[in-house]
């Protein structure tokens, strides 16, 4: 099928589930949108785009910024993160202390909170400006010069962050950041607060379906690299429901609480898809329908 009649399908598939749950409380800035918007956008890798509704409305793209992070670190280092950071998937929800305390203070992955804040430690201590580091790549390789960090979204995550906190505190208990804690939460409230549309993160993600290659041809990762990359994803991507998704759509692929997720189809291109309303794991209901759909009736798939 036609990637424009396979995108129709999937919304048509998704808008049953379109504003069913809640959009994500416990950041106050994300409390607020509506969560009846729903858009998609697919980029192939040579760069064409085709979407559907709301594609080009900007959303805060959270956990979405993960993949960008460890793939900036691991282009300036190679994959030295590895040694303070795992590659399992969690099995407990984003946020939790379980299993950091019970393993040292090496996070279990780079997706879940405590992973993603020792790769934000290391982009810091690397670039010095973590978070403009990741949105000049955001705005070179969407061709947006305006893309940017939502300052009031990471304000109030800033304030009603006591967990993320936590997180940070624990790491830095075990010698897991090498830069003070205020520092490093920062810069990762603002990486999270990064405002993309649908269409601007599909272009954004597109180095991961093209070996790690980006959009002036010039690599940002080798085909090593970007194959691990995905194969975090894959089984870290989304949140405690990595196997559902996995069983449903079949990609690597990262949701943010802001309602979006980036699925990657190696060699073929990326599909980003939002809608704000979360299920009970913490991914678009809508979201996770609409790709669901999309990888069934496209012969986009890496299965
Ligand atoms: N900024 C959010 C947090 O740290 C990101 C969570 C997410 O999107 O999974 O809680």
């Amino acid at each position: 099928m036609r990637i424009e009649d396979a995108l129709q399908r999937a919304h048509e598939a998704a808008a049953p589930e379109v504003g069913r749950g809640r959009p994500a409380e416990y950041i106050p800035g994300l409390a607020s949108v509506d969560p009846h918007q729903f858009g998609m956008a697919v980029a192939s890798c040579d760069g064409t785009v085709h979407v559907t509704g709301d594609a080009d409305v900007r959303f805060s793209v959270q956990s979405i910024s993960k993949v960008f992070t460890l793939a900036l670190v691991i282009a300036a280092e190679g994959e030295q993160i590895w040694r303070r950071v795992s590659r399992e998937p969690s099995g407990n929800p984003f946020n939790s202390l379980l299993q950091l305390d019970q393993e040292a203070g090496r996070p279990r992955n780079p997706f879940i909170n405590a992973g993603a804040l020792v790769v934000t430690d290391r982009l810091q201590s690397l670039t010095g400006d973590a978070s403009g580091a990741l949105r000049d790549l955001m705005r070179r390789e969407s061709g947006r010069s305006d893309v940017d960090s939502d300052a009031d979204v990471a304000r109030s995550e800033l304030e009603a962050g006591h967990r993320t906190l936590a997180v940070a505190h624990l790491l830095a208990s075990y010698g897991n950041l090498e830069l003070p804690v205020d520092e490093v939460i920062d810069q990762y409230v603002a990486q999270c607060a990064l405002s993309m549309s649908c269409r601007e993160l599909a272009l954004a993600g597109l180095f991961l379906a093209r070996d790690g290659v980006l959009s002036d041809g010039t690599p940002l990762l080798s085909p090593r690299e970007t194959k691990r990359v995905n194969a975090v994803m894959l089984t870290c991507g989304t949140y405690d429901s990595a196997g559902e998704f996995a069983y449903r759509v079949g990609l690597p692929a990262k949701s943010g609480v802001g309602g979006g997720i980036l699925a990657v189809i190696p060699d073929r291109g990326v599909a980003c898809v939002w809608s704000p309303a979360l299920g009970p794991s913490g991914s678009s209901a809508a979201g996770l329908a609409a790709l669901d759909a999309f990888t069934t009736y496209s012969d986009w798939t890496v299965f």
